[in-house]
């Protein structure tokens, strides 16, 4: 996962067309019932995926409507890169999850199942998933990013909560946190940012600025592409902070 999530900030990092991502349906077979669903797949990355998801931490394809595959048959439901063939073991804990009450009703596409139904029913998988909290770090970020643009912003806070608290522990968690220090400050101050935590936000977005990435070499393929686009987000996002501030002092 977090891989593969890896060499996605290393295409945003080499791609200089910052065009639209172009979305193509593909006939896929579902892992779990094994029906055939029409998925959405970006067929170019979309590199700019703006700064709303850039100061989330949420990095494309996961900042759109689409990157989260449901069912139609029998709901099954995850981030688009985890729809993939699965151990019979495992697909058997699967078939017992329990999505009653979610995605009701008839529809020709799983993209217009609400993206947060999407994200409760993929929460229900992950669960049974023996997911790591990197990945449910990642998760609630996303999970926090479509609900606040959705409106729920009670539940978006929650799972901003959430993810901060995991960064937390990662931060202070010697094989994910040593050399990576730069990441789960940036998600912290990302994080307080999003809970109106102002000086917690500016504290840890200037701490993480001052970091240099030097990766885990069990996680990281390229440390120095990281540390680049870390810098990159991170000098836009302290001069976005100062400006908030100098709004906050000018509106007293
Ligand atoms: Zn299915």
């Amino acid at each position: 996962m977090t891989k593969n999530l890896l060499f996605a900030v290393f295409l945003f990092i080499s791609c200089t067309l910052f065009s639209q991502a172009d979305w193509k349906k593909h006939k896929i077979s579902c892992p779990v019932c094994e029906q055939n669903n029409k998925l959405f797949f970006p067929s170019t990355v979309n590199a700019a995926f703006g700064k709303e998801s850039h100061y989330q931490y949420v990095i494309f394809p996961y900042n759109d409507y689409r990157s989260v595959f449901s069912c139609k048959n029998c709901r099954f439901s995850v981030l688009m890169e985890d729809f993939i063939k699965m151990d019979s073991v495992v697909v058997e804990k699967l078939k017992k999850i329990n999505y009653a009450g979610y995605g009701v009703g008839k529809y020709r596409n799983y993209s217009q199942i609400n993206i947060t139904e999407r994200l409760m029913m993929a929460e229900l998988t992950y669960k049974e998933l023996n997911k790591d909290q990197e990945f449910w770090c990642m998760f609630y970020r996303i999970c926090g990013f479509h609900f606040m643009k959705e409106g729920y912003e009670f539940d978006a806070r929650e799972y901003y909560q959430k993810a901060l608290n995991i960064a937390i522990e990662l931060l202070h968690n010697r094989f994910y946190g040593e050399g990576r220090e730069k990441e789960f400050m940036f998600i912290m101050g990302a994080m307080y940012n999003q809970l109106d935590e102002a000086d917690s936000a500016y504290k840890y977005i200037r701490e993480a600025n001052l970091r240099n990435y030097a990766g885990n070499s069990s996680i990281d393929e390229n440390p120095a592409s990281k540390e680049r686009f870390l810098t990159h987000i991170l000098g836009q996002f302290s001069a976005h902070l100062r400006k908030q501030k100098v709004e906050r002092m000018k509106n007293k």
